[in-house]
């Protein structure tokens, strides 16, 4: 999708994410499926497309070609909800309550809150910079020479600019493409964990876990959402200010998410065929049919 075609809510995002890359992907997999508007751009210089072979990935026992992981991680994104735009992000500037994303080739854009996620430049933050205390100046050949600093966030992403993340570049996590995606997911998951607290939910049940639970395995205890509200009272902490309706609103969204995460055999099947589709589409047609035939044969 290119920044012309972008079709965003009509007031602003919940989250743009700036970069698509591992760390970017998987932030946005993570705050789509929570339900939060979430764009991610996603053009400019790349460190994986430097890669040659990507052979340390989990799940790809010979490695995977750069290209079918870009389309996978693009793919994933999307199924999650999240919107892919290839436009660069020039900058982004603070607005009432939020950002202002300013792109190379589309119309502004607002967001509540802003990730980035690019391992090279971060140059479009300068805006936020207010108080010179995100790149660090250093010598090379001399000359001097102003790079963002890694650890301008915390390590779970959140910095002093409230809504600000940085999935990347991180210090380490940038380094592997595995470690920066599992960075970008911790920070989507923050994100989602501080968006539950701006809508009340009290410290204690703030974090949420995106797990998918076997109907087969809930026992009749966690069958009963009387279980559950029972769970969400006990980790009310004494001091929420949330008064008696709000509370009872949350706790009735909460166990209806809670039960809303078994499935059944019949769905897990489903699912299975479907996430087997989903990668076939990904796969070179002539190695596909090149496989059948040596089964064919091995059978013969
Ligand atoms: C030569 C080379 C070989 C490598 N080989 C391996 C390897 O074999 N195994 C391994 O695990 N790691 C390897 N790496 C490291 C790996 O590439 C990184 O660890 C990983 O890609 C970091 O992910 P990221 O999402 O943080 O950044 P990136 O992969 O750089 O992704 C950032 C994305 O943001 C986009 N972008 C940048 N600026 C903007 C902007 N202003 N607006 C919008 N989009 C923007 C870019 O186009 C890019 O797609 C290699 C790196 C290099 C350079």
């Amino acid at each position: 999708m290119t920044a012309d075609e972008t079709d965003g809510p009509d007031d602003r995002w919940d989250v743009a994410i700036v970069g698509g890359g591992p760390a970017g992907c998987s932030t946005g997999v993570f705050t789509a499926r929570y339900g939060l508007e979430t764009v991610v751009f996603d053009r400019g210089r790349s460190s994986l497309r430097q890669c040659a072979h990507l052979e340390n990935y989990l799940g790809f026992p010979a490695g995977i070609d750069v290209e079918t992981f870009y389309a996978l991680a693009h793919d994933h994104a999307e199924e999650a909800g999240c919107q892919v735009v290839e436009d660069l992000v020039e900058s982004v500037e603070r607005a009432d309550d939020g950002f202002v994303l300013e792109t190379q080739s589309g119309e502004p854009v607002r967001a509540n809150r802003v990730v980035a996620a690019t391992r090279y430049d971060a140059d479009y933050l300068r805006p936020l910079d207010a108080d010179d205390e995100m790149y660090e100046r250093h010598v090379h050949d001399g000359d001097e020479e102003e790079y963002f600093d890694r650890a301008y966030a915390d390590g779970d992403g959140r910095t002093p600019i409230d809504g600000l993340y940085v999935a990347s570049p991180v210090e380490e996590a940038s380094r592997q493409a595995i470690t920066a995606a599992g960075h970008g997911a911790l920070v989507g998951k923050h994100v989602v964990g501080d968006v539950r607290r701006e809508r009340g939910y009290p410290e204690g049940l703030a974090g949420r876990v995106d797990w998918l639970r076997r109907e087969a395995a809930r026992d009749d205890e966690w069958g009963d959402p009387d279980r559950w509200r029972e769970y969400f009272e006990n980790h009310v902490p004494d001091d929420h200010d949330l008064d008696e309706d709000e509370l009872a609103e949350l706790r009735e969204q909460e166990v209806e998410d809670r039960l809303d995460r078994y499935v059944t055999d019949e769905a897990i099947e489903d699912r299975r065929r479907r996430a087997h589709d989903r990668i076939l589409e990904h796969l070179d047609d002539d190695r596909i049919r090149a496989y059948l035939d040596k089964t064919d044969d091995d059978s013969a």
